[in-house]
């Protein structure tokens, strides 16, 4: 992996530059046939200067353009011929501090174990806390930046990032400043997400009250005061946090100014009404979801975020209704759900191969999903997911010649080069 900054940046003789830019009239995020207009230019030019996109458009008017002929000398060019560069994919859902990866549950699972069985025997979520508890912020921040790392190798240049496997007011503060930690040697842009409503830990077992109130009362109020979580999150299902829990803790994030998003429907499926007035950003999973939910779900800027790898994971037969929710009108986004029990992948292109093997997305609509719609997921849509001028210069360089090979060629990373905020990785 080789790092690169340049003041000024050319993309040029791009196959297929695929901007995303918006039709006129569309607003907000994508939804419906919207979500197949990927706005591609061929032959096209990307200019960056200091961070930012500035110029978007065919290599001819770039090279015609008397700026760039004056400064040619000075301009670092990255020569695109035959390839296909998107927008930086937007990982709008992982967890990616934590330790150790969970061999016995996917062990277990191989010999039919359920989700259930498996945490009711000691494993899944609380099987990971012990890890976190007890290692140094330093080996918790080296694994996230890894982490971090490698995402970008696949083409992601945004990603959200959870807490979520300490369960303590003090692991779960550690958690969030080894993400801030990591984010600050990495040149791509991380949101944090305090999750510490991720599962009831043991200790609050039938008191989930108590372990509730630690959560409303001491972690929302230090992540808030101290600017380290930028969302709230909770796992609203069975065997997590009821309904009533989770409209506790999204009051208590209200009150601190922290905007909420929540797992939502992959176990069961749970009323979405009642969350409508804490304007979540995302339900994410959304693998059960009634009629009537989706039918509101289509009037609002809330994104449903699917996670398909965690379905594949966990060997399960039955994927999230993309097509329902997307022919309803939902905005959907897509995320890898980075995570050590139920989707330990960085891939956003295997998140997009599912998305259109399983759920039967079109490549055009899993690009969309895996950008724009997850930049809207994390309110950075002013800044990220498509290449227009003004936006940050997030680009992912695919060494293939049309945008459909990116989800067809799975379990191999195509991603040649990828621009963080301006600064070039390129795999060697
Ligand atoms: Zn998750």
């Amino acid at each position: 992996m080789k790092t690169a900054k340049t003041k000024a940046l050319l993309l040029a003789n791009i196959g297929q530059l695929v901007t995303l830019r918006a039709a006129s009239g569309v607003s907000g995020p994508r939804r419906g046939v919207q979500l197949n207009e990927l706005a591609i230019v061929e032959d096209g030019a990307v200019l960056c200067l200091g961070g930012n996109i500035v110029s978007v458009g065919t290599t001819k008017d770039a090279l015609g353009d008397p700026w760039i002929r004056k400064q040619r000398k000075r301009i670092t060019e990255i020569d695109c011929t035959g390839k296909v560069v998107i927008p930086g994919f937007v990982d709008s859902h992982t967890h990616p501090v934590f330790v150790r990866p969970r061999l016995v549950d996917f062990e277990k699972r191989i010999e039919g174990a359920s989700y259930e069985q498996i945490a009711a025997e000691g494993g899944g979520i609380r099987s990971s806390l012990e890890g976190v508890r007890n290692s140094a912020k330093a080996v918790l921040k080296q694994k996230v930046l890894a982490v971090l790392r490698d995402m970008a190798a696949h083409g992601s240049t945004t990603v959200e990032a959870k807490s979520g496997y300490g369960l303590t007011l003090e692991s779960e503060l550690k958690s969030l400043e080894s993400i801030r930690e990591a984010a600050s040697l990495w040149p791509g842009t991380v949101v944090s997400t305090l999750l510490g409503a991720h599962v009831v830990p043991k200790e609050f077992q039938g008191r989930s009250q108590n372990y509730v109130e630690i959560v409303c009362r001491e972690m929302i109020p230090r992540a808030a005061r101290r600017n380290l979580a930028q969302f709230v999150d909770v796992f609203c299902d069975k065997g997590a946090f009821t309904p009533e829990e989770t409209e506790q803790i999204f009051a208590a994030a209200d009150e601190h100014k922290v905007p909420v998003r929540a797992h939502m429907g992959q176990l069961s499926e749970t009323a979405l009404e009642p969350f409508f007035r804490f304007n979540p950003v995302s339900f994410d999973h959304m693998d059960h979801v009634s009629d009537v939910d989706v039918t509101q779900l289509a009037k609002l800027d809330t994104v449903a975020t699917l996670v398909p790898g965690a379905n594949y994971f966990l060997g399960l037969k039955k994927y999230p209704n993309a097509r329902r929710l997307i022919d309803a009108g939902v905005p959907v986004a897509l995320a890898t759900d980075y995570n050590p029990g139920t989707s330990p992948t960085v891939s956003m292109p295997m998140a997009m191969s599912l998305a259109c093997t399983q759920l039967r997305m079109t490549p055009a609509e899993a690009i969309c999903a895996a950008t724009i719609n997850g930049a809207w997921a994390l309110r950075l849509a002013d800044r990220k997911g498509s290449i227009e001028p003004g936006k940050d210069a997030d680009l992912a360089v695919f060494d293939v010649q049309d945008y459909r090979e990116i989800p067809y060629w799975y379990g191999t990373n195509r991603c040649q080069t990828t621009v963080l905020n301006g600064i070039v990785t390129t795999r060697e």
